[in-house]
């Protein structure tokens, strides 16, 4: 199949599955502008479609002139005049043509490298006339790029079939929206296993490889690629062979994740009965139909600055977040809903919401720190709750608490709010079981004090780890020191849970940690019962669950809390789970 020799490249494998499509690259630490290697044969078409491109732009700058002359006068409607020489320059349209054809690539992409060289040629020059044909340069380029239909943001809609997005870099926003057209997997050069890219890839189902160093320059034709997420390998020019090989796996995981659909309506018990209640993680609204369809026992985070994401740069209204709250409430009646107060900041959007540049934006202004320092934006949030919890069993939760002041500046500042409400004659409730997320290690050395404070707690173990082992989530150079099962982790899992039980409030877990089938049943034995995760991971956490005994599990957790590293962590746990197999072999599907 392929013309060039096939090539495997190992990555972190952070969202699972299989998926083939045609690759389209995305430099979003420089471009704006995707490239989309072409095969040979489709040169002549796009050719074509560059030279209608190159039509419509003069007729809508034919357009802007006629309109400029009419309002503005001839003379300040002659700049336009230039713009459209400028857009017949034949060394300007030859060069991009040969680049399209020499360089087998989209035209969005050649009109931007062609412009780019221009514009430095423009810069050096030190006279004032070339300055201005520079920006005059730029604007002919939107024109061009706006008619092509590839500008600003990302656009698909023009390429046919399956798209695997190759990118150097992917912000949640841009995972959320590119994952809602026809893309089948990532392959990014950056990334870790909790950032909220990968969280959002898990959340739509689509297999992303992370940590792929250079693979933006390597994809450079029309080939097929295959993104094995769940191995962490990413195949250019696939043999036959290969693709038959994959396509059999992916039919495999598919039957798998349907047989395993069956256990929906099996309770969620261990073998010596100890209920542990499953919930789920909601990033996108639509993951609420996952919920309710693979059992979960009611939504453990709803991660609100996801309708942020979505809205932005406009903000929610609160119409907009009365409207989702009520809904997801009724969707999962009679279970609970907790909804998780913006976690903006970090590298979710701080800067648009703040408004400044942080040196070091995930130690910045995030979590509940931006929202009690943004009362007007938090406001319209809270407001828009305490109406909804009236509706049914909503429960709010803050993120990135260090402190108990943040909790009790938080509760002066919803009695304020429930005075505007009760003025106004609202129906809200003011009777809402309030959480505090534990994701920084002060928040677990003064768990017992917060428990006084709130009604439950939820570990946040993506963020604890980050911020406990000073290992950035999203940084792929240190995602091998990212361990989960490092003894401190597990002694701060079980320590919060031990002050939870202490003050007799509630306690989970809705880190990534508690969707993994290895690392569960340590969870039980530590004494969680409530766990939070995708909705997709809900059925095989529950298979492995009604396999284990949680006292034996107990006692095996206590063990390992002893251990020193987290490579003998590992290693008694893989002998444990071994002991497991026999009872899984037996359990359903
Ligand atoms: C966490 O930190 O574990 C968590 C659940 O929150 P988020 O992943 O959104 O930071
Ligand atoms: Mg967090």
């Amino acid at each position: 199949m392929g013309r060039t020799a096939m090539q495997e490249l190992a990555g972190l494998g952070v969202s699972p599955g299989i998926a083939i499509g045609r690759a389209v690259c995305i430099l979003c630490r420089r471009d704006d502008v995707y490239r989309f290697p072409l095969a040979a044969e489709e040169i002549d078409g796009e050719i074509a479609r560059f030279r209608e491109a190159v039509e419509v732009a003069a007729a809508e700058l034919d357009g802007i002139r006629a309109r400029a002359d009419r309002e503005l006068g001839d003379e300040l409607a002659a700049v336009f005049d230039a713009h459209a020489v400028m857009l017949r320059d034949r060394t300007f349209l030859d060069r991009v043509e040969e680049r399209i054809r020499a360089e087998e690539v989209n035209a969005e992409w050649a009109v931007h490298e062609t412009a780019g060289e221009l514009q430095e040629r423009f810069d050096r020059l030190e006279v004032e006339h070339f300055r201005q044909r520079r920006d005059d340069l730029r604007d002919v380029v939107l024109h061009l790029l706006r008619a092509l239909g590839g500008i600003g943001h990302h656009e698909l809609s023009e390429i046919e079939g399956d798209v695997v997005i190759v990118a150097d870099d992917l912000t949640p926003s841009e995972a959320v929206r590119l994952g809602r057209e026809r893309v089948v997997a990532f392959a990014v050069e950056t990334g870790g296993r909790t950032s909220h890219t990968t969280i959002i890839a898990r959340s739509l189902n689509i297999p992303l490889v992370a940590g792929l160093a250079g693979v933006t320059r390597q994809v450079t034709d029309a080939d097929p690629v295959i993104v094995d997420g769940s191995e962490g390998r990413v195949v250019l020019h696939p043999t036959d062979a290969a693709l038959l090989d994959y396509r059999e796996r992916r039919r495999l995981r598919r039957l798998h994740e349907d047989e395993l659909g069956r256990l929906r309506s099996l309770p969620s018990v261990t073998r010596d009965r100890i209920a542990v209640e499953l919930l789920a993680n909601i990033d996108l609204p639509e993951e609420i139909e996952d919920a309710v369809r693979f059992g979960a026992a009611g939504v453990g985070l709803y991660r609100s600055e996801f309708l942020y994401i979505e809205k932005s740069p406009a903000l929610p209204t609160e119409r907009e977040h009365f409207d989702l709250y009520r809904s997801l409430v009724e969707r999962v009646q009679p279970h609970p809903v907790i909804v998780r107060t913006y976690d903006l900041g970090g590298r979710k959007l701080a800067r648009e919401v703040m408004d400044t540049r942080e040196e070091n934006p995930v130690l910045g202004l995030r979590g509940v720190r931006l929202t009690l320092a943004r009362p007007e934006i938090f406001r319209v949030q809270l407001r828009a709750l305490f109406r909804a919890c009236a509706f049914g069993d909503l429960r709010v939760m803050l993120p990135l608490v260090s402190g108990l002041e943040e909790v009790r500046e938080f509760k002066a500042f919803c009695e304020k709010i429930f005075d505007d409400l009760e003025a106004e004659g609202a129906r809200y409730s003011r009777e809402f079981p309030l959480g505090v997320m534990i994701e920084v290690p002060a928040a677990v050395l003064i768990a017992g004090e917060l428990a006084q404070e709130v009604d439950f707690m939820s570990i946040g173990t993506n963020d604890l780890i980050q911020y406990s082992m000073a290992v950035d989530r999203n940084n792929e150079h240190v995602a091998h020191l990212y361990r989960p099962l490092h003894p401190a982790i597990l002694r701060m899992i079980g320590s919060t849970v031990e002050s939870a039980r202490r003050a007799g409030i509630e306690i989970s877990i809705c880190g990534e940690m508690a969707a993994d089938p290895r690392v569960a049943p340590v969870l039980v034995g530590l004494g969680l019962r409530n766990l939070s995760m995708r909705p997709r991971a809900i059925p095989e956490i529950k298979r492995r669950l009604r396999c284990l005994e949680a006292s034996e599990w107990g006692e095996i957790s206590r063990r390992l809390l002893t251990l020193g590293t987290a490579g003998e962590v590992d290693r008694e746990l893989d002998r444990q789970l071994e002991a497991l197999a026999p009872a899984e072999a037996a359990e359903a599907p």
